[in-house]
């Protein structure tokens, strides 16, 4: 496990929640050399099988800004990277960084962190009082339809514009960047040229997409310096499983969820 207590406070922090990806999808995407640049930072392991505490958009954030990322499938008390204090918490190691905070985000917040969010499906669109509670924790939160769901472009244009601001704010001012990938979230059909209907072949296409379009992400945070990076899913998804469609449902394909941690060093100075 990483030492969240230790770093944190010294380099940038990335959660990167890849909305929607179901676990068995990005372990073989993975296999299957689709999805290069994750695989160029992901640990040596590869993705992480775990669970999420949620089985939609907006519980599953929620419990992540509360510090409870998804849990390793093994039984046991696993020590988590984050946490809010309270009382009789069986999951605070010495390498979790515990705040003093509702959430992680006014956490950050707390410790300095300039709290960014950009935002992808409806949950964070700003666009009602629901959709603004989650982004609503955030110091600076945009979305614009062509970061969301509907836009084939959409990963391009969140790391378009997650790398101007990250290049905008001062060098030495820590960040939180949270940045919510709406690509894979349906409809995903645009991805495979000709598909009427979102597929695991389509949420596949999509993923392999989102892939495509990190390396400016990452170049940006690398030259921040180096950055503590969160990348996972929050929750699965059904295309006829035992006959389920969609989420927000109790199926082992919903819950199952690939996770990383790892920390991307910064780009070396040049002398
Ligand atoms: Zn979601």
């Amino acid at each position: 496990m990483i030492d969240a207590a230790r770093l944190i406070g010294s380099c940038d922090l990335l959660l990167l929640t890849l909305d929607t990806l179901r676990y068995d999808v990005a372990v073989e995407s993975l296999r299957e050399g689709r999805t290069p640049n994750l695989a160029a930072v992901l640990p040596a392991g590869g993705w992480e099988e775990r669970h999420s505490p949620g089985s939609f958009t907006y519980s599953a954030h929620h419990a992540f800004f509360a510090g409870f990322l998804p849990t390793p499938v093994a039984p046991g008390f696993h020590p988590r990277l984050f946490a809010v204090r309270f009382p009789g918490s069986e999951t605070t190691g010495p390498q979790t960084c515990v705040f003093d905070a509702p959430d992680i985000v006014r956490g950050l917040a707390g410790r300095g962190y300039h709290t960014l969010c950009i935002g992808g499906v409806g949950f964070f669109n700003l666009r009602t009082p629901l959709g603004a509670v989650l982004p609503g924790l955030f110091a600076e939160s945009h979305w614009r339809p062509d970061l969301g769901v509907t836009d084939p472009d959409s990963t391009a244009n969140q790391v378009a514009l997650a790398c101007a601001r990250l290049g905008e704010l001062p060098a030495d001012r820590r960040v939180f960047l949270f940045l919510n990938v709406s690509a894979i979230h349906q409809p995903n059909r645009f991805y495979v040229p000709g598909a009427t209907a979102d597929s695991l072949a389509t949420h596949a296409a999509a993923f392999a997409y989102v892939d495509s379009q990190l390396p400016p992400l990452f170049e940006a945070l690398r030259r921040r310096g180096s950055a503590l990076c969160v990348v996972c899913s929050d929750h699965g998804t059904t295309y006829g499983d035992d006959g389920y469609t969609g989420h927000r449902l109790a199926h082992p394909v919903v819950w199952t969820v690939p996770y990383a941690e790892f920390v991307l060093p910064a780009t070396a100075e040049t002398p």
